[in-house]
This record gives C-alpha cells, sequence and structure tokens, in this order.
C-alpha cells in the first residue's frame, strides 16, 4: 500500500471533513499533505501540486514561507498565548496600529475573534447593540445581496443565499431583507459593468426608503462574491451603497474576508471606491493563510456608543477564548511586512495581466459562458449553453471533473459548482500561470466533452452550487 493510500485510509476511519459528502470519498482519493513549498503542496508518494486557489483562499505568499515562519518561531519563544481580557501583550497592539494604519482613514478600533464567521457575527451583534445603546431598539434587521456568503455560524448564515450551505438550515436563521446582486454576469448583452451595477443599485435603494427605520446594517462582500461562484461587480455600487447608507442612518459592513490583503487588485476593495464602511471585518490572508485569526474594525463613533460604567450595561460582552492569539498576530505581522517590503500591491499588476492573457482563449470555448477577473482573481464560467447562458444541472458535478482532472496534472484547481477560478499566491511565476491555464482548459475541454446522464431530481433548484 502506498503511503498516500495509507494516511487515507486512517483518516477516513475517524475523521469527518469540511464541506464534504464523506461517501464521494469511496471513488475519490483523499490527499494527505506530507508538506508545502511555495506555490506547491507535496503528497506522501511525492506527488507535487501548485494551489491555484491559495487553499481555500488564505495563503497569499507560499507555504513555509522563511520570513513568516521565522515570526512565529521567535513568538513561540516569547509567548505562546495570554486571555485578552484584562491583558494585552506586543503583536497584538503592533498588529492592530498596523491595521488602524493601513485601512481607510475613520476605521480606529480593531475587535479580534478566531474565524471569519465569528468576526461576522460580532459586527452583526456589534450593530445591532449600537442601536439599542443609542435609543433606537427598533434597529434590528439586516439587508444583504442574494448568492452572498458570509460564514458558517447560524446568524453568518442568515445573511448568507447559497442555498447550498443554507436551505436545510432555513429554520433557524434569521429574518433578512434579501436584495438583487449586482452579480454582472447577468447584465444584459452589451450592458457595462458600471451601468449595471448602477442599475441594480435601485432595488437596494428602495429596500432602504422603505425599511431604514427597522434596519440596522447592510452587509455586502464587496467586488467579489466568493462561494457563490466567483461573481464580480463594478465599485460603484460601494459607493453608491455608503451614501444610501449614510442618508438612511444605516450602517454598512464589508465583509472583506475573502478579498481583503490584495486579492481585488488593491490592498482593500473599499479603496476602489473610494469609501470608509462603518465595519470592515478581515481573515483568510490576514495571517498569510499560517493561523485561523479575524479582525473587526470599526469607528470611533461606533466605539462611543459602548464606552460608559460598566452598570450602564452598554459594554460589548463578547469574547472568544483565543482572542488576539500572539502567534496569529506575529504571522499577520511578518505578512504585512512582506506586503510593505516587496511592493506587493504593485508587482500583483503584472501577475494579473499574465492571468488575463493566459486564460483569454477561453472566452471562446464553446462551453465557457464568461472568463472574468477582478485584480488576482479570475474565474471561468462553464455552461450548457453558451448563447443562453444556461447553466449545467449541478447535479451532473462539472466542476468536479476538471478538479479530477487538474489532481492528475498536479494542480490544486477546485472549482465552485461549474465555476473553474484561480485565486492564487501571490509568489506565483508568470510560467506557473500558464501551466494553470493549460491545465484548466484540458479540464475544460475534457468536463464539457462527456454527455453526463444523472438522475435529475424533480424540483431541485438550478442555483445549487457543489462546491467540490
Ligand atoms: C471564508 C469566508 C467567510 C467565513 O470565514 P471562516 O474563517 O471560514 O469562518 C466569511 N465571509 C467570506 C466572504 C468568506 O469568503
Amino acid at each position: 500500500m502506498s503511503l498516500n493510500d495509507s494516511w487515507m485510509q486512517r483518516d477516513l476511519s475517524v475523521l469527518w471533513h469540511p464541506c464534504t459528502q464523506m461517501k464521494d470519498h469511496e471513488q475519490l482519493p483523499l490527499i494527505p499533505i506530507r508538506r508545502g513549498e511555495g506555490v506547491w503542496l507535496e503528497d506522501f508518494d511525492g506527488k507535487q501540486y501548485l494551489d491555484a486557489v491559495s487553499s481555500w483562499w488564505v495563503n497569499v505568499f507560499g507555504h513555509a514561507n522563511p520570513r513568516i515562519n521565522q515570526r512565529i518561531k521567535d513568538q513561540l519563544d516569547q509567548l505562546e498565548h495570554v486571555m485578552l481580557a484584562g491583558f494585552s501583550h506586543q503583536p497584538v497592539v503592533e498588529l492592530s496600529e498596523r491595521l488602524v494604519q493601513i485601512t481607510p482613514d475613520g476605521l480606529e478600533r480593531v475587535f479580534y475573534t478566531d474565524n471569519g464567521s465569528t468576526g461576522i457575527e460580532v459586527a452583526l451583534k456589534m450593530s445591532f447593540h449600537y442601536w439599542r445603546n443609542v435609543g433606537q431598539p427598533n434597529k434590528q434587521r439586516f439587508v444583504t445581496l442574494t448568492n452572498s456568503y458570509h460564514g458558517e455560524t447560524v446568524a453568518a448564515m442568515s445573511v448568507g443565499d447559497v442555498a447550498l450551505f443554507t436551505d436545510t438550515y432555513k429554520p433557524l436563521l434569521l429574518d433578512t431583507f434579501k436584495v438583487p446582486s449586482p452579480d454582472c454576469y447577468l447584465r444584459p448583452d452589451g450592458m457595462s459593468w458600471e451601468d449595471h451595477s448602477r442599475n441594480m443599485f435601485l432595488h437596494m435603494v428602495q429596500t432602504l426608503a422603505r425599511h431604514h427605520q427597522e434596519i440596522a446594517a447592510v452587509i455586502v462582500e464587496p467586488l467579489i462574491q466568493g462561494a457563490g461562484g466567483m461573481r464580480m461587480y463594478h465599485p460603484v455600487y460601494l459607493k453608491l451603497l455608503r451614501d444610501a447608507c449614510d442618508r438612511y442612518d444605516v450602517h454598512l459592513i464589508h465583509d472583506e474576508i475573502a478579498v481583503g490583503f490584495g486579492r481585488t487588485g488593491t490592498m482593500f476593495a473599499c479603496e476602489q471606491a473610494g469609501i470608509t464602511p462603518d465595519f470592515l471585518c478581515l481573515s483568510k490572508a490576514l495571517t498569510g493563510g499560517y493561523l485561523p485569526m479575524a479582525a473587526v474594525l470599526t469607528t470611533d463613533k461606533l466605539y462611543q456608543a459602548f464606552y460608559d460604567d460598566y452598570t450602564t450595561l452598554r459594554a460589548f460582552l463578547h469574547s472568544h477564548t483565543y482572542t488576539g492569539n500572539p502567534l496569529a498576530c506575529a504571522a499577520a505581522l511578518a505578512t504585512l511586512d512582506i506586503f510593505e517590503q516587496d511592493g506587493v500591491i504593485e508587482a500583483n499588476k503584472a501577475l494579473a495581466t499574465r492571468m488575463a492573457s493566459a486564460t483569454a482563449h477561453l472566452r471562446d470555448h464553446p462551453h465557457v459562458a464568461e472568463v472574468r477577473q477582478t485584480g488576482m482573481a479570475v474565474a471561468i464560467e462553464m455552461v450548457q449553453d453558451k448563447a443562453s447562458k444556461t447553466p449545467y444541472a449541478w447535479q451532473e458535478r462539472r466542476g468536479l471533473k476538471v478538479y479530477q482532472h487538474a489532481l492528475q496534472r498536479g494542480a490544486l484547481l477546485r472549482p465552485l459548482g461549474s465555476v473553474v477560478y484561480f485565486l492564487p499566491p501571490y509568489t506565483i511565476t508568470e510560467e506557473q500561470i500558464d501551466f494553470l491555464a493549460e491545465v484548466a482548459t484540458e479540464g475544460i475541454d475534457i468536463a464539457t466533452r462527456s454527455a453526463v446522464s444523472v438522475a435529475v431530481a424533480p424540483g431541485a433548484p438550478d442555483e445549487f452550487r457543489d462546491p467540490g
């Protein structure tokens, strides 16, 4: 038995994997990874895989990055952890100063949690609680866009709209206002991203005008709806939204958990709209993909609404055990150093251009409806019928075929349903981008050529996206 097989068997007898129908692993081998270096992951049989999705969008500077490794090792010898209530430490102070400094003006306070979903919970709870503290307790509801994803905990799911992840749990969820997404894949033929995003804003402004007295906040994934299939829109939407939120006295929550730290071409997506949200949620690339941590930044105005004598019970009494973990802060500080010292945002421009040119030919593919890009994210939408953009039935799992082909060829490309995408580490080379494009093209050819016969359950929702 190969080493891979033996680790796979031990794993499958005790683990339950995330976002996985475990029965799939009766056919689909699990890949035990022994080590990583740069953009490469290596399994126990010595096969290498180019990590085209940055291990679920976290790894921006490669695996086992010597600079991040060293910083964590140094921190480990100093202090591994201390509780953050009543105590503090150097890395958390330095990181908070840095985050306040590099994010848009007006974001002056940082609250930490230990993953993206709980960061979203914090923003939602803080917004809700703010309105109580300032004597507007009727503002309790949240506005979200269709096709949004904000995480897996119950309130975060409530503001999400990817049916695959939330439909089962509907009875548990908060009642939110859902506004049609500005998703430019759905724009009329010949219309620009900007015009479509502007037009779609009418739905938002109607909801705000009608219901603002009961609305606490609007939450959006700026520029890219990630888990919803890397659907993209124009920054003008964010600008209009900021104006409307001000006008109607509603908070604006930017979930930049996936798009923060350079993914959209600027350090933060909100920079492209020139705005400051009331809450900026960060995670994923925050620690360079090393350790779980999220940061929620907010304004002094918000902070002051909680600042009072203890007995007024205005404090935000929310905590996670590992809040502000020093090792995670050290990883984040090393990550920010690399951004600064290496001029990463500027250097990424050439890589983004290469990602565009390497995938441009796929626009002519008979089963590709769109190749879209925002900064360091490229997505290729496979469809059954190009002219009408008729999607493949989700049960056909076309994306899975691309995934399997890519693994054979030595790339980790894990599509979202029928959307093949690259979100590579910023340490990728132009040649490696070309390799990914070649593998993706072959995979798309194979996945779209075969006639798949599946029993399509009657009434199954078309928009179900299979993540694997
Ligand atoms: C990944 C993600 C989350 C959830 O973060 P977790 O760390 O997985 O809980 C929330 N919002 C967006 C936009 C994400 O991409």
